[in-house]
């Protein structure tokens, strides 16, 4: 079975002291909650403090981009063995607003996963597709091509999460329905199962992403093939947060 893994990409927002006391309050509520897999992802400033605020937690930390080079003079960029080095376990790897704003394409995309992997890391690879794309049924079309540049170089069992993020549910306040996202999913794991076989496809977390909320969660994680959410906006309160992971 795989466990639910919830993760909050917090974007560019909280100060180190707004992080310190989002992750406080977040530890009173999730500490305890052990049949599902927390993580946070803090811009890289807030990346120290978070983590010596969650030492002991089952909370894990993650960053939200990550640059392929070990090291050099690459300015502004933040190497792999860095977030380790700060404490994280995840990071999350060609979101859309990446894709959208910072050029990210399918190729930089699978260096990053590659260079995260190779350091110990687990990427959290976002695909999805534009309201365009999906209006002239395009989805499954730009989803495998974007599993097909971004998981080149990939094998069976190495450590990967997916996240289905329709870019047109993001930060938009509209959700896929519970049924097209499933059907997202599914195509996905089945996408996936052809290229890495069966074992690896039923063994991968693949997260919805796109207006995640407390009031939808529920009936997002009813669906077989959702394992989890990738949130933004409701995870920069402790109580949505909390209430999403808290799903039932
Ligand atoms: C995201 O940033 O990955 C996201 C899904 O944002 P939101 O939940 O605000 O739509």
């Amino acid at each position: 079975m795989r466990k639910p893994l919830i993760a909050g990409n917090w974007k560019m927002y909280k100060t180190t002291a707004d992080a310190r006391a989002l992750v406080k309050g977040l530890r009173s509520q999730l500490d305890a909650v052990v049949d599902r897999e927390v993580v946070v992802c803090p811009p890289f400033t807030a990346l120290a403090a978070v983590a010596g605020e969650l030492r002991g937690s089952p909370i894990a930390l993650g960053g939200q981009n990550v640059y392929w080079e070990k090291q050099g003079a690459f300015t502004g960029e933040i190497s792999a063995a860095m977030l380790v080095d700060a404490g994280c376990r995840y990071v999350i790897v060609g979101h859309s607003e990446r894709r959208q704003f910072f050029g990210e394409t399918d190729e930089t995309v699978n260096k990053r996963a590659q260079a995260a992997i190779a350091a110990g890391l687990v990427p959290i690879v976002c695909v999805g597709e534009t309201l365009q794309e999906r209006e002239t049924n395009a989805t499954f079309s730009v989803i495998d091509q974007q599993l097909a540049g971004g998981f080149r170089g990939y094998s069976a069992g190495q450590p990967l999460v997916i996240a289905y993020e329709p870019v047109w549910a993001i930060g938009t306040g509209k959700t896929a329905t519970p049924a097209q996202a499933q059907d997202a999913h599914s195509y996905i794991r089945q996408s996936f199962a052809k290229r890495f076989g069966d074992a690896a496809a039923q063994a991968v977390q693949i997260l919805y992403g796109g207006s995640v909320k407390p009031e939808n969660m529920s009936s997002l994680m009813a669906q077989p093939d959702i394992d989890g959410g990738l949130v933004g906006g409701a995870s920069l309160e402790m109580e949505s947060f909390s209430k999403i992971v808290r799903y039932s």
